[in-house]
C-alpha cells in the first residue's frame, strides 16, 4: 500500500495509462543495481530515485575528481576527494527520503559480482569499460536478472535492454575487447542515455510499453539522430548461447 505522502509525491506518474497505484507499488518493492556512479549512473540513479524505486544499490570504488564534474551530476565542487558512493547516497537521499540507497564501495570483479547482484531485480550498466560490462552481462544471464546496457562516447551513445533467456545479450552484439582509455564526453550525452536506461527500468518494473530488446539504439547527438539496429540472439554466444 502507498502512504498518503507517496500518493501525493507520485500523483502525476500514477496518472500515466497502465501505471496506477499498482505500478507505483511495484516500483516501491523493486531493487535496482546501478553499476557505477559516473555520468550514466548519475542520470539513471537520480531519475530512478525520484520515480520511487524502493531500493537502489549503487556501486563505485572511485573518489570524485575535478574532471568528473562536467557530467557526473551526483557530485559537485564540494565533493572533490570524497568517495563517490558517499556523495551519491547523500544526493539521492536528499532527492527522495523514501528510497533506500545502498552505497557499496567495491570494484566489480569476478569474485564479488554474484554476491553484489544477489536478490536484485535489475542491473543498470553505468560502467565506463567493456570488460566490466561483459562481466555484468554474463552474471545477469547466469542469475536471470534483466540488464540495461548504456554507453557513451563524445556526443554519441548506445542503449539496449537484455532479458536473459529471451533476447540478444551484450555479447551477442559486441565481440572483442576495446582497450580502456580516457575518452571524450560531455554531460548531456550520459544524461540522454542514462535517462533512456532509467525509462527502460521503470517500464520493465511497472510492466508497460515495449522494451528496447533485440534493438541497439544508437544516439548521435551531433546530428541529432536516433537509429535502431536490429540485433539477434546468437545461438553460439559465449554468454547466452547453450
Ligand atoms: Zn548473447
Amino acid at each position: 500500500m502507498l502512504t498518503l505522502e507517496e500518493r501525493g509525491r507520485y500523483d502525476r506518474q500514477i496518472m500515466i495509462k497502465g501505471f496506477g497505484e499498482d505500478g507505483q507499488e511495484k516500483l516501491k518493492r523493486a531493487k535496482v543495481i546501478i553499476a557505477g556512479s559516473g555520468g550514466l549512473g548519475s542520470a539513471a540513479s537520480i531519475y530512478l530515485a525520484v520515480a520511487g524505486v524502493g531500493t537502489i544499490r549503487i556501486i563505485d570504488h572511485d573518489r570524485v575528481e575535478l574532471s568528473n564534474l562536467n557530467r557526473q551530476i551526483l557530485h559537485g565542487d564540494n565533493d572533490i576527494g570524497r568517495k563517490k558512493i558517499d556523495s551519491a547516497a547523500e544526493k539521492l537521499s536528499r532527492l527522495n527520503q523514501g528510497v533506500k540507497v545502498e552505497a557499496i564501495e567495491e570494484t566489480i570483479n569476478e569474485d564479488n559480482i554474484s554476491r553484489l547482484v544477489a536478490g536484485f531485480d535489475l542491473i543498470v550498466d553505468a560502467m565506463d569499460n567493456l570488460p566490466t560490462r561483459y562481466l555484468l552481462n554474463k552474471v545477469a544471464i547466469e542469475k536471470n536478472i534483466p540488464f540495461v546496457h548504456g554507453a557513451v562516447y563524445g556526443l554519441e551513445g548506445r542503449a539496449m535492454t537484455i532479458i536473459p533467456g529471451k533476447t540478444a545479450c551484450l555479447r551477442c552484439v559486441y565481440r572483442g575487447l576495446i582497450p580502456q582509455e580516457k575518452f571524450p564526453v560531455i554531460g548531456v550525452t550520459p544524461a540522454v542515455i542514462g535517462c533512456i536506461q532509467a525509462t527502460e527500468v521503470i517500464k520493465y518494473i511497472v510492466g508497460i510499453g515495449k522494451l528496447l530488446t533485440n534493438r541497439l539504439l544508437v544516439y548521435d547527438g551531433l546530428n541529432m539522430k536516433f537509429t535502431e539496429l536490429a540485433v539477434k540472439k546468437d545461438p553460439n554466444c559465449e554468454h547466452c548461447g547453450h
